[in-house]
């Protein structure tokens, strides 16, 4: 196998009462799972699967793009949110957090909007450009910000599996359950750490 579906860096039960126990074993046993085993079948004997995920997404369309898009943003979701969550943001991304948008709770504001304005299934993002700013953004099926210049710091799963079992038509409720209380800040810490600098 060339793609394997990576563990969950926390139990299942960790982000309760936030996400329940069975909507993250579906989600990442059925879901991620899905995506990864697909993606093997598609392209797992070709040379194609020898490059890293993250070429694969920024070389690829189609079937092959939603596939590899998907496996690595369900592994960036999941780090994404840390059971506790809670320690706010500091330092320079705290001091970037405030030139963006004023302050972390504008940018809560921000995030939750984008996460509930998208149409149907997708994601909502926090990304910094090359120049060190952050911005909010949200994206369609399985579009991620890879392919532009901008670096993901922070993602939200809008794809209905992420929420409908445990909040059923109310993603407004889940999107605020896990801004609340699940935002990994030392995630989004490191991954500013490592924006794609402007040469
Ligand atoms: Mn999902």
């Amino acid at each position: 196998m060339k793609f394997e579906l990576p563990d969950l860096p926390y139990d299942y039960a960790a982000l309760e009462p936030h996400i329940s126990a069975r909507t993250l074993k579906i989600h990442h046993q059925k879901h991620h799972a899905g995506y990864v085993k697909k993606l093997e079948k598609l392209i797992g004997d070709t040379k194609r699967a020898d490059l890293p995920l993250e070429e694969i997404i920024c070389t690829s369309s189609g079937k092959e793009f939603n596939l590899a898009a998907q496996v690595w943003n369900h592994t960036f979701y999941w780090h994404s949110m840390a059971p506790g969550g809670g320690a706010q943001p500091t330092g320079a991304l705290k001091s970037a957090i405030e030139t963006a948008f004023g302050s972390v709770d504008e940018l809560r504001k921000e995030l939750a909007e984008a996460a509930i304005d998208e149409f149907g299934s997708g994601w909502a993002w926090l990304i910094a450009t090359k120049d060190g700013k952050l911005a909010v953004t949200h994206s369609t099926d399985a579009e991620n910000p890879l392919p532009t210049s901008n670096t993901p710091l922070l993602t939200v799963d809008v794809w209905e599996h992420a929420y409908y079992l445990d909040y059923q038509n109310e993603r407004e409720k889940y999107v605020d359950a896990l801004l609340d209380n699940l935002l990994n800040w030392r995630f989004a810490t490191e991954n500013f750490a490592r924006i794609k600098r402007a040469a």
